[in-house]
């Protein structure tokens, strides 16, 4: 038996001092991680996520960024240590993506996207729900500026056009030793309609196996371009500790990408982002007693 660990963060780039956010979502999912009832690092994961999500200052969910066009299109995914996944990618008006991919796994598929994705959730009985808010508009209308003005920050360059992220995702080590991951993302600031990151991907934005679960935040298409969270997992499953691993992992983007990642395993867990800027908090349960780890802000 271990004892169960929960981690979640808020994004790369999230500054440190929203760390509450985190820490709020991993003490509300302990009580389903240590329940006792069957699937508790899946049910954990899905809680904090849920949380997260319907917090406004985290880019998913409710604040979710809004695409070029002014929709909003989000992505997430779920997927567990014995190989159950639930993805669904550039869903639309849904108030908790990750509770759609929690039906996802219950389906025949392992990922939905588009249309289809939010017919699915419809079909099941998620109702219709109007992502907009206040921030997302504000932000949009400033991409849409500097976009128009050209003055794009250096990793706009390129289309003239990335910029600012955010993502949710939690990991989580049951007392049986399972693992399971969330992630959940509004994408960036600067996106197509129909643009899908890494987050839903596995392998890219998460991964999860009989040695761990990891959660990476940051530039979309740099992670899937490196499958961050399979290296991160490689690193691990090779025997190295979650610190370490996600350490490294964060070393070798190159900038102006960023990327953070949180893990767990066997060994204990990891929280790494570039330039430490990443809301986040861990959580363990021993012996009765919760400890908290989370950046000092
Ligand atoms: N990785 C997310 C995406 O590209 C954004 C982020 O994590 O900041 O959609």
């Amino acid at each position: 038996m271990s004892f169960p660990i929960i981690l979640a963060h808020g994004g790369a780039g999230a500054p440190n001092r929203d760390s509450d956010g985190p820490e709020t979502a991993c003490k509300h999912a302990l009580k389903f991680l240590t329940d006792g009832e069957i699937d508790a690092a899946l049910r954990a994961v899905i809680e904090a996520a849920v949380v997260l999500e319907d917090d406004v200052r985290f880019n998913a969910g409710t604040g979710a960024n809004m695409r070029i066009d002014g929709s909003i299109q989000m992505d997430a995914i779920l997927a567990t240590s014995d190989g159950r996944i639930g993805s669904v990618a550039a869903i639309e008006k849904c108030r908790n993506p990750v509770r759609v991919a929690r039906l996802v796994i219950d389906s025949p598929h392992v990922m939905l996207c588009g249309d289809g994705a939010t017919q699915f959730a419809r079909h099941r009985g998620v109702p219709e729900h109007d992502m907009t808010t206040p921030k997302a508009q504000d932000r949009h209308a400033k991409a849409l500026e500097r976009l128009k003005t050209g003055e794009l920050r250096p990793t706009e360059q390129k289309w003239r056009g990335r910029g600012m992220h955010g993502t949710i995702g939690a990991v989580a080590r049951a007392a049986d030793g399972t693992f399971a991951v969330s992630c959940s993302t509004g994408g960036t600031s600067m996106m197509l309609p129909g643009r899908v990151g890494d987050s839903p991907i596995f392998g890219a934005g998460t991964m999860c196996g009989e040695h761990g679960a990891v959660c990476a935040t940051g530039d979309g298409e740099e992670i899937i371009r490196r499958l961050a969270s399979m290296r991160v997992y490689l690193r691990i499953a090779g025997g190295e500790h979650p610190q370490q691993a996600c350490e490294a992992e964060v070393a070798t983007i190159p900038a102006p990408y960023v990327a953070g990642f949180i893990a767990v395993s066997a060994a204990g867990f990891g929280m790494a982002a570039t330039k430490d800027e990443m809301a986040r908090a861990a959580l363990e349960y021993r012996d009765g007693k919760v400890s908290i780890q989370r950046p000092a802000s």
